[in-house]
């Protein structure tokens, strides 16, 4: 099975009645690129640029993250895309460099965007390594982590400094929608970005108050859980009412059992680990998209993930 997925990586993502998804990777370096463009990988929906600031003594340049920004671009080609997200540590992924005062709550304190604000340079040196590579391709930005809608406005408004500053024109801006405050707010905040792309592991963890990491919890943080499902849609349905496309680059994205009631819900991009885009893909394929439809509507009446669960069989396994 897998061969034969591998065999047909590069064909695209279209359901047998024509609804076509786009499936991306989820990358953290220049390697990961290349790998997903082998795989099949249509563009990347989401790099995890602290990969990069993590694994080291002090921050990059901006000269080596321009570079290295223009690099996966070059990799990708001028038919598939890059979306670039913000450094998003704090919480739970500190910087050696960066002294963090103890926190009671990491995962409700200074994490993602609000970090950011709280070291203005370093998110001022990435944006402009980002204006910077963006023409060598399609590039986009995106803000982790954001809740209020004053954070991706003054995101923005960096953003748009630093622009007018460099003389560069302007680049596709997004929101990850993790919080529930952003999904649930959908309408509004779409009416400030380019698309959404939902963050299902955190979204998830934040909607139903259990660690995404704990342990004893593990079985019960299930992103199908129908709490979560009507997040979604009603992310997707805010996103709509303003023309903007909606992506989900979180775990569930690389859920079989997901990814018919995410394409059902209106999710036009799938942000997948590189490992399962032949998968995925070749699962779209077979899939229906009247019927995706109909599971969807069914989904956001039930009470339990697992009820979810039980709607959306694995056929292949
Ligand atoms: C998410 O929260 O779903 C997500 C994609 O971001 P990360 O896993 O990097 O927090
Ligand atoms: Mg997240």
């Amino acid at each position: 099975r897998q061969t034969t997925d591998r065999q047909y990586a590069t064909y695209p993502a279209v359901t047998i009645d024509g609804y076509r998804v786009e499936v991306v990777a989820n990358i953290g370096s220049l390697n990961d690129a290349k790998e997903s463009v082998a795989l099949g990988g249509e563009g990347v929906g989401l790099l995890r640029t602290e990969v990069m600031f993590m694994a080291r003594a002090l921050a990059p340049s901006e000269e080596e993250q321009t570079t290295l920004y223009r690099s996966i671009l070059q990799v990708l080609g001028r038919d598939r895309s890059l979306i670039v997200r913000t450094l998003d540590v704090g919480g739970d992924k500190p910087l050696s460099y960066l002294p963090m005062p103890h926190e009671e709550n990491p995962f409700l304190g200074e994490r993602g965007i609000r970090m950011a604000f709280d070291q203005p340079d370093m998110l001022r040196t990435q944006l402009r390594a980002l204006l910077r590579a963006s023409g060598a391709g399609t590039l986009r930005v995106m803000f982790p982590m954001i809740g209020r809608l004053e954070e991706i406005q003054m995101a923005k408004a960096i953003l748009e400094e630093e622009r007018q500053r460099l003389g560069i024109a302007p680049i596709a801006v997004g929101i990850m929608i993790e919080v529930p405050s952003a999904a649930v707010m959908a309408e509004q905040f779409a009416k400030e970005v380019d698309f959404f792309s939902i963050g299902t592991n955190d979204l998830t963890q934040y909607t139903l108050a259990m660690d995404r990491g704990h342990p004893k919890l593990a079985p019960y943080v299930d992103s199908l859980h129908p709490a979560v499902l009507q997040l979604i849609a009603q992310t997707v349905k805010g996103a709509s009412q303003h023309g903007k496309w909606v992506g989900v680059c979180g775990g569930s994205a690389s859920d079989p059992q997901a990814v018919p009631l995410l394409l059902g819900l209106g999710v036009k991009e799938l942000s997948v680990s590189i490992a399962t885009i032949p998968s995925i893909k070749a699962q779209i394929r077979t899939l229906n998209f009247a019927h995706c439809q109909t599971l969807a509507k069914q989904a956001l009446t039930l009470s339990t993930a697992a009820a979810v669960r039980a709607l959306c069989p694995l056929v292949d396994e």
